[in-house]
């Protein structure tokens, strides 16, 4: 797989292929030759672990989204196709029913295309640690001298490479990923696409295999922030089937607070910087980029004030205890004996131990074994007050750094929200990721933490609960690659955020510059 080189084949460059996507959705026959022409065989981008060839010519039932096709991630439950969430612990995991969030979609007309390559059970950075071999990352700069041959091969980011891939590639409209501690942002960022971290309990979460639980959230990933929320409005609903689905009244509530003062421009809209996010692992050709997005949206009225959320620094260890805790104990039912992959019913005694025992040995890659481990001790009676008790006490600590800031109270809130001289933010914006994509290479030479690092920026919002949104800001001036600029708000301020991301989209000449 390591061996695989990006070739630019036939038909339009891929930025002739986005911007042709921004302004009209792609017929689904574009998006099956385009999945056929690039995505398998030598130099494929491997997006796509089960493809639909037939939707080429079929009619579509009405609805928003007809004639849409979109992809999902791997970890959500199809009936078309099988979900194996690139664990050979599910390879032949065929569910009998659709997530919510995959009922919803077509329920509306769209068709789903495909399942998307990922990082097993969402768990990476890099979209490496996968069953079906890495994502690469379809993006070229555009250097016609350099041979293919010499071209870089890097990864689409993880966890949700592949629909960012998929994406990026023009083989889809939109798609389906899911963000636990950044896997929808990182890989938006590193492809040049939008990226959508909902709040967390708006989208349902039924039908889509476990990682963390607390939080799990379904993301969505688009050529343009108006694709993004068209989906969004589609998928935003109650679910009574998930129990961490928000019951109407306070959608309703978190809605009215932003309803009537959608924002035409960018005129006094408030925009908070925090003087956390730049951290010493940050690119200086990133910051510098970020700077000046930041100083175009001032000169369009925009507000910018600094602001610090202190608790930021301790949001990455935090995050990595708790999400490790909950996948732990979420990955104890991949045992062997109720269903999935097996193995160690050949050892000369078999008893269930042993049976667990293999089959988990054999069926989770060593990136999950190691989140096992992680969680696993984290949780023991003598770890339990020094690790997840810690971490939880930092996660309310992070919220309410947000709490503090934001103009627009919390709704979930069961503290009062107390008026405050710092609380005055619509929005926070920061870089999305503190470099460009990484070579899929350089990824062994690097030491075990350095993919943790990539996720700094983005996990405080998950570990708040509260929506982010990473559109393309521009390339880095270093190597030409695409970086996203990230808009968080307050919980349930998702239509907030998106209208602010999309004046910024439009302020930033689309994704071009
Ligand atoms: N990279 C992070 C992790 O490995 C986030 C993953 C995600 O959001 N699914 O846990």
């Amino acid at each position: 797989m390591l061996a695989h080189r990006i070739v630019l084949k036939r038909g339009p460059s891929i930025w002739h292929r986005r911007l042709l996507s921004i302004f009209r959705r792609p017929t689904m026959r574009e998006c099956v030759t385009n999945v056929k022409q690039q995505d398998s065989g030598e130099g494929g981008v491997n997006a796509f672990v089960a493809f639909n060839q037939a939707p080429t010519g079929v009619e579509s039932a009405p609805g928003r989204l007809a004639n849409c096709a979109i992809a999902v991630k791997d970890n959500i439950c199809t009936s078309e196709f099988p979900t194996t969430s690139s664990s050979l612990i599910l390879q032949d995991f065929q569910p009998s029913y659709d997530a919510t969030v995959v009922r919803l979609l077509k329920e509306e007309g769209a068709t789903i295309i495909g399942k998307t390559n990922c990082d097993e059970f969402g768990m990476g950075s890099m979209n490496t640690y996968t069953y079906h071999g890495p994502v690469l990352n379809p993006f070229q700069t555009p250097s016609p001298m350099i041979p293919w041959r010499h071209r870089e091969q890097r990864s689409a980011g993880g966890s949700s490479g592949g629909s960012a891939a998929a994406v990026a590639a023009y083989m889809c409209y939109a798609a389906l990923s899911t963000d636990t501690g950044g896997s929808t942002r990182l890989p938006a960022s590193y492809c040049g696409i939008v990226g959508f971290k909902p709040s967390y309990g708006l989208i349902s979460r039924w039908g889509v295999i476990s990682f963390a639980d607390s939080l799990d959230c379904v993301g969505i990933m688009a050529a343009g922030v108006s694709q993004v929320h068209s989906l969004f409005r589609v998928l935003e609903k109650y679910d009574i089937n998930d129990p961490t689905s928000i019951p109407n009244e306070l959608r309703d509530e978190a809605r009215s607070a932003i309803q009537s003062n959608l924002p035409n421009d960018l005129k006094n809209i408030v925009i908070g910087i925090p003087e956390e996010y730049f951290p010493a692992e940050l690119n200086p050709s990133i910051s510098d980029l970020f700077l000046s997005t930041i100083s175009k949206l001032r000169n369009l009225g925009a507000i910018i004030v600094p602001i610090s959320l202190p608790n930021t620094k301790y949001a990455l260890s935090a995050y990595y205890v708790l999400a490790s805790s909950e996948a732990g104990s979420n990955l104890a039912r991949y045992d062997g004996i109720r269903y999935g992959f097996r193995s160690g019913t050949r050892s000369p005694v078999t008893t269930s131990a042993n049976v667990y025992a293999s089959t988990r040995t054999k069926g989770f890659g060593e990136e999950v074994q190691r989140r096992i481990l992680l969680g696993t001790y984290a949780l023991t009676s003598e770890a339990f007050d020094n690790y997840f008790l810690q971490a939880q006490r930092v996660r309310l600590l992070v919220r309410s750094d947000f709490d503090r800031v934001f103009r627009i109270p919390n709704v979930l809130s069961s503290t009062p929200n107390n008026p405050s001289a710092a609380r005055r933010v619509d929005v926070i914006m920061h870089p999305s990721a503190i470099r460009t994509a990484p070579l899929v290479q350089r990824q062994k030479e690097n030491s075990e933490l350095d993919p943790y690092v990539q996720d700094v920026l983005t996990v405080p919002a998950s570990l708040a609960g509260v929506p982010a949104l990473s559109v393309p800001m521009g390339m880095s001036r270093d190597d030409g690659w695409p970086v996203g600029l990230s808009i968080v708000g307050q919980w349930g301020t998702d239509e907030l955020v998106m209208a602010i991301g999309q004046l910024t989209e439009r302020a930033l000449g689309g994704f071009l510059k």
